[in-house]
């Protein structure tokens, strides 16, 4: 294992700052997560799959990652479709949330430690708002909703910069909130009306804003103060802003000590919307054959503060440079071990973990970290068409890959296969690699190359017939 220090931008205070673990060598991560009132789209997908290389990234760097991620399983969202669809809350939301940890499994995310559901924590809720109701923070309308006081809040806006000045205090607007004090404020409880989802609370009925499930919810798993907490962009005004408000007036204690936010997913540069037709659903993806390793790669290629534009042409790119790993990851796995090991394969193993690292820990610099794997590749190519692989480096080649693919997740194809389809032998694209590289071999007089890449096309059962126009292969059926 490696240990490196990294250095994240946070977006409270804008800039580069080197991460301390409030704990040594162990981060506690809150990442918001879906409302589950319909399918997750593939923005949402970029922001979850930026949250998967980042805790794998921490693990790589040498900390226990423990990550919690809610399930927003009641708001006006949820509500409002339960009531189109006429079915209870649940039981709206439960194949939304199948189809949400679906989609994880499918681009091979891994699981957090925990998924609270906010239907699940009214209580702490609740709890939460009775405390900023003591302390002054909170206060009931006519109707039974709570509401935060903002003006009682000296730091409001220390995340995002809104300035609360250029909203005129006490101002009322016509809202279905008449009773704020405040225009500022905003909703902790809302009283039920006829016909929504509610609990009992002090209040009387009623149901909690969105806000205050991820602040009661977080503080229940990861403790009042803990590492880092991220979203997409759109999250840090106002939710995250209000998360800061509420957990901070609630415990008097710092809330957390990293935010990190990424930026938008946008498909042929514009905003995704269904109006414009290009909105898309993981599943709708797959169904037009796209392939779901290339959708991992090219998400997590793209720098997670930059815009991740989605075109096709981009996810061909993205196949494209996963053929060139696996061609040479086939290779290895097929090329015979002469002589001593090489020191100069040692050495660019030893090279790729370490430089991996280091990107990573530059603000997770992902595509420094790929150019890492692919100068590595070329290597590990090279060596194997001058015949350079001695015993025990295709082992170590392979560890090196293996460890950087803990973080990237799609260097190994054989996890991506179907459980179900039939196992199979090398593809069209390997073979000609191999068939090319003998070619070349010839050509630069390097028989003995050669003659080991023959080799190596008769042990998969590929058959080379030297023809005038050059040399023509075939499978060898039994
Ligand atoms: P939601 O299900 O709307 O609560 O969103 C879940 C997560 O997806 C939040 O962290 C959002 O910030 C994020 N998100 C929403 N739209 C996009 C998008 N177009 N690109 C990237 N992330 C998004
Ligand atoms: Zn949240």
């Amino acid at each position: 294992m490696i240990m490196k220090t990294p250095k994240f931008y946070n977006s409270e205070g804008r800039q580069l700052s080197t991460f301390e673990a409030l704990e040594e060598g162990r981060v506690r991560l809150y990442t918001c997560g879906p409302t589950v009132y319909n399918h997750a789209h593939i923005g949402n997908l970029r922001t979850f799959l930026f949250e998967d290389i980042l805790r794998r990234s921490l693990r790589f760097l040498g900390y226990e990652v423990h990550q919690v991620m809610n399930l927003t399983d009641v708001d006006d969202k949820t509500i409002v479709a339960a009531q189109d669809a006429g079915l209870e809350l649940d039981e709206y939301t439960a194949p939304y949330i199948e189809s949400f940890f679906e989609a994880l499994d499918t681009l091979h995310m891994e699981r957090a430690e925990e998924y609270p559901r906010a239907t699940r924590h009214i209580p702490e809720m609740i709890s939460m708002i009775e405390r900023l109701e003591e302390r002054g923070f909170a206060y009931e309308g006519e109707d039974g909703s709570v509401f935060f006081r903002i003006a009682e809040d000296e730091d409001y806006g220390r995340l995002s910069g809104f300035d609360l000045s250029q909203v005129r205090q006490g101002e009322r607007v016509a809202s279905d909130e008449y009773d704020k004090e405040d225009v500022r404020d905003f909703v902790l409880w809302k009283s039920a009306k006829e016909g929504e989802p509610s609990w009992d609370s002090p209040w009387g009925p009623g149901r909690p804003g969105w806000h205050i499930e991820c602040s009661a919810m977080s503080q229940k798993y990861l403790g009042e103060t803990f590492d880092i907490h991220c979203g997409g962009i759109d999250n840090l005004f106002p939710h995250h802003e209000n998360e800061i408000a509420q957990s901070e007036s609630a415990t008097g204690k710092p809330f957390v000590r990293y935010w990190l936010h990424s930026e938008h997913l946008v498909v042929d540069g514009e905003k995704m919307s269904k109006s414009l037709g290009n909105f898309y659903t993981l599943p709708q993806l797959l169904e037009m054959g796209k392939d779901a390793r290339a959708i991992r790669y090219l998400f997590l290629s793209v720098h997670y503060r930059q815009k991740l534009n989605f075109t096709f042409e981009s996810l061909e790119a993205s196949a494209a440079a996963l053929r060139r790993a696996d061609e040479m990851r086939f290779r290895l796995d097929h090329v015979g071990e002469r002589g001593a090991p090489r020191p100069a394969l040692a050495q660019a193993a030893a090279t790729l973990v370490d430089r991996f690292g280091d990107a990573l820990a530059d603000d997770l610099n992902l595509s420094g970290a790929l150019r890492e794997v692919f100068v590595f590749v070329r290597f590990v190519n090279r060596a194997i068409e001058k015949g350079e692989v001695g015993k025990g480096d295709r082992q170590r080649m392979t560890d090196a890959l293996n460890a950087v693919d803990d973080v990237l997740g799609v260097l190994d194809a054989a996890q991506w296969q179907d459980a179900e389809a039939e196992p199979t032998g090398p593809s069209d694209e390997e073979i000609d690699a191999l068939v090319q590289a003998r070619t070349q071999a010839r050509e630069d007089r390097d028989f003995a190359t050669a003659d080991r890449l023959r080799d190596e096309l008769i042990a998969l059962g590929i058959l080379v017939e030297d023809t005038p126009t050059g040399p023509r292969w075939r499978r060898k059926t039994d």
